[in-house]
């Protein structure tokens, strides 16, 4: 059935809302938001916007130019074209968007910013409803009028998303612990999260207190083998058989018990499963009651040059096709080098994750 313009508009506004009162995800507004929809009016305290650049409709968020809402809500506006941001300031807040980016920086701090910031006829244009928050502005949308209003007198009103049955999303932490554990821990804890970290043996025994305290802190815990000698040109590659591989794990899982008493299940390949980790390799895992998880969205943080945070996110968002796959594992670093940028990057992986209607579990 051919929906009428007026059916679009009203689908659109019933959607909309959804969004912005009852936290509907990504997935439910989706189809919707396709529809190149006429977005709603927007008021700040009863009176209307005049837009540099008309508003428009992207992953279900209304998505507005940022200068024309700096002036009506008394925030300053500046682009600095070195940093490529752009900031909003009004006394001691002060928040920034950037083109390009999936998070506004705000305290220092990087979050989940809905859609990635737009340049539109030389405006940069971000969601309404997550400037709304950033700046810690009251956001209500009219049903009967369609109209939404920002009143910069009341604050922000944070709704609770529903979780989406199912869906779940697994944090994994590898190669430690390591000096970025202990930032990690204090992101996780502050969002209340859990997650799963893949211990490299050698690294634990170095470790022990941290293992104690990842366990403390309700985490689970995985076997990344005792040596971590993943190249298969390496004369003690860990891969190289199935008793080798078998005689790491075991190195690993004793170390572990001795620690914490606990002998995790969870296993994961140095280097990945893929493709040396063949039947054979399988079958003694299962005798072993180990079962081997590789992941399926990469952040690309073990790479050189490491990406920025904002390159992680939208890794994390590409490659869990935008909140449509199911159990997304995610794979991002705490050792054995340096990794501020994976810091950096959580709370906004964590925030879109939820966003996304991800419950976050830990393996196996
Ligand atoms: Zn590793």
């Amino acid at each position: 059935m051919r929906a009428t313009p007026g059916r679009a508009l009203t689908a659109v506004l019933v959607a909309l809302f959804l969004t912005l009162a009852a936290g509907a995800g990504p997935a439910e507004s989706a189809s919707l938001a396709g529809a190149a929809p006429t977005p709603p009016s927007v008021t700040v305290g009863g009176q209307p916007v005049v837009w540099d650049v008309p508003p428009f409709m992207t992953d279900g968020l209304l998505v507005v130019p940022l200068k024309s809402l700096a002036e009506p809500l008394n925030y300053t506006y500046q682009w600095d074209s070195t940093a490529r941001r752009t900031t909003v300031k009004r006394g001691a807040r002060e928040v920034s968007f950037a083109p390009g980016s999936r998070r506004y920086i705000s305290e220092g701090e990087g979050h989940f910013a809905g859609t990635l910031g737009k340049i539109v006829d030389g405006r940069l244009c971000v969601s309404l409803r997550f400037l709304a928050q950033a700046l810690d502005v009251s956001l209500t949308f009219d049903a009967k009028t369609g109209v939404v209003d920002l009143d910069p007198a009341r604050p922000y009103t944070a709704v609770a998303r529903k979780p989406r049955p199912g869906y779940v999303a697994y944090i994994t932490i590898d190669d430690g612990p390591a000096p970025d554990t202990p930032a990690m821990l204090d992101v996780l804890a502050k969002y209340k999260a859990t997650a799963t970290f893949f211990l490299i043996g050698g690294m634990a025994k170095l470790q022990p207190e941290m293992v104690k305290r990842i366990v403390a802190e309700g985490h689970a815990l995985g076997n990344h083998t005792f040596h971590h000698a993943h190249e298969p040109k390496e004369p003690d590659w860990c891969l190289r058989s199935v008793e080798a591989y078998i005689a790491e794990l075991d190195a690993c899982d004793r170390l572990i018990a001795d620690i914490t008493g606990l002998h995790p299940r969870a296993t994961r390949a140095p280097g990945g499963s893929w493709p040396h980790l063949t039947a054979a390799f399988q079958k003694a895992l299962d005798e072993r009651g180990y079962v081997d998880f590789m992941w399926n969205v990469g952040t690309l943080d073990w790479a050189w040059p490491r990406p920025s945070p904002d390159q992680m996110l939208e890794e994390v968002v590409v490659r869990s096709w935008n909140g449509s796959m199911t159990k997304p594992i995610i794979l991002i670093h705490d050792g054995v080098s340096k990794h501020t940028q994976t810091v950096e990057a959580l709370p906004a992986i964590i925030e879109y994750l939820r966003y996304a209607g991800y419950t976050l579990g830990t393996l196996p």
